[in-house]
């Protein structure tokens, strides 16, 4: 069976695709793309969508981006992929390089893998045998903070929030980690030192038993879009030294650039012991994730010389995806990044700012190139993704959240044509769910 229709090729999807989070009895309509340039989204249909998502955190230079297109067929043209077991090659280890200059603190050992949320498997895995190398395996645990997204995989199910992280029908095969309160003090407010109080007393009461504190850094993504204070991570990270807790940070959605610095955890001037990067990487070409770590890591799970890190996927650094990302981190830092950030942070700021007075608007919270505007009450899917679409706008919401993170390559005018979207959608009654 071959499509031919743009009908078609929704008849064949609505029958047989599976869609993120979605029902194949009842499915939510999906739009058929057919290409994508810039920041405009071009539908089967012809009808052209200004990009509000950058694809989930992933396509920071728009798509079909010459430079990125150029590295894609440059590398393709040597091999598209060699396994990575007793071979090495280039891409993997300029890309490599070029991570380790650009990552917070001193990160030494990269580990190439396949998505973000395996990224967050190896560096559960990572910190347990660390542990488990020097003889204390009972520091088995994990400990994060609720309001947290780390990926659909197992290991991450496990440290997701447990009521917004998706995944409560899973609970009984999930190993039990500690939670503490979603960090409450704003990004944006005074430092309220009671914010880390339970976060504080669950370290001292448990650290005997933790390998790792895992968290996002100043802000967490699909587990509730919020920001919190810099002073917040600070704390977190003397509590781990001092409490001999590995700290691994998550900045698979805020790193290179997004949050207005290169990384989220230079907001608060802290490194972690383990780094996991992922999402726009590659700028959303291909998929692609890593884990960082220090010398002390990477060198104590090796031990004497015998010891051996106990993960390799089949398609690890894959050379198509290492070229592009390379190509991508070049472009990122040749441009004016966070100038552009810091514009598109502004003017979000100034025109979302009115939606805070609307009856239906609970909050609205601004940080680099990601802007939000909290409802009170859920909004209707079916509803408002046709709204916006009917705009010429490509916003995703979810739950209360209606939210835009676009490509850093974003004009004003075109910037505005989004912000003034999502004031007309969450104006209207009928894009909300009923009380
Ligand atoms: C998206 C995301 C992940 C999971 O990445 P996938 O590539 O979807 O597996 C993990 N952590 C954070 C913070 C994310 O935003």
């Amino acid at each position: 069976m071959k499509p031919v229709s743009s009908d078609e090729v929704l008849a064949l999807d609505r029958a047989h695709v599976w869609h993120p989070y979605a029902s194949m009895v009842n499915p939510v309509p999906v739009f058929a793309v057919a290409s994508a340039s810039g920041v405009r989204l071009r539908l089967e249909d012809g009808r052209e969508l200004i990009d509000g998502m950058s694809s989930w955190w992933a396509a920071i230079h728009g798509y079909n981006h010459p430079v990125l297109n150029a590295a894609a067929t440059g590398q393709i043209e040597k091999m598209a992929h060699v396994m990575f077991g007793g071979l090495t090659h280039r891409p993997a280890v300029a890309l490599a390089d070029l991570l380790l200059r650009m990552a917070p603190g001193d990160l030494q050992a990269v580990f190439f893998c396949d998505s973000g949320s395996v990224a967050v498997e190896v560096a559960i895995k990572m910190a347990l045998q660390y542990w488990g190398a020097i003889d204390r395996p009972e520091k088995s645990r994990l400990l994060t903070v609720r309001g947290g997204y780390h990926g659909d995989t197992f290991g991450a199910m496990a440290v997701c929030d447990p009521v917004t992280g998706m995944h409560t029908l899973f609970t009984n095969n999930l190993t039990q980690h500690y939670f503490a309160d979603r960090p409450a003090c704003r990004f944006d407010s005074a430092w309220d030192a009671s914010a880390i109080a339970g976060f504080e007393r669950l370290l001292a009461a448990h650290h005997r038993h933790l390998a790792a504190v895992i968290l996002e850094p100043i802000l967490q993504g699909a587990g509730g879009m919020w920001f919190y204070h810099p002073e917040y991570l600070r704390r977190v990270r003397s509590l781990c030294s001092h409490y001999h807790v590995l700290l691994i940070l998550d900045e698979i959605a805020t790193g290179f650039g997004r949050t207005g610095k290169l990384f989220a955890a230079e907001h608060a001037g802290v490194a972690p012991d383990i780094l996991c990067v992922g999402k726009s990487l590659t700028a959303g070409y291909m998929s692609l994730a890593a884990v960082l770590a220090t010398r002390t890591v990477s060198d104590t799970i090796s031990g004497d010389g015998s010891g051996v890190f106990m993960h390799g996927p089949t398609f690890m650094a894959n050379p198509l995806a290492c070229a592009i990302a390379r190509a991508s981190l070049e472009l990122l830092c040749a441009m004016p990044w966070q100038a552009r950030v810091q514009q598109i942070e502004a003017q979000m700021t100034r025109e979302l700012a009115p939606c805070a007075d609307l009856p239906q608007v609970a909050d609205v919270r601004v940080l680099g190139a990601v802007g939000v505007i909290e409802v009170k009450r859920p909004v209707n899917m079916r509803v408002i993704q046709r709204r916006f679409v009917e705009r010429g706008v490509w916003i995703r919401p979810f739950g209360k959240l209606v939210y835009i993170m676009p490509p850093y390559i974003i004009r004003p005018d075109e910037l505005t044509r989004l912000t003034s979207a999502m004031k007309a959608t969450v104006s209207e009654a009928d894009c909300l769910l009923p009380d």
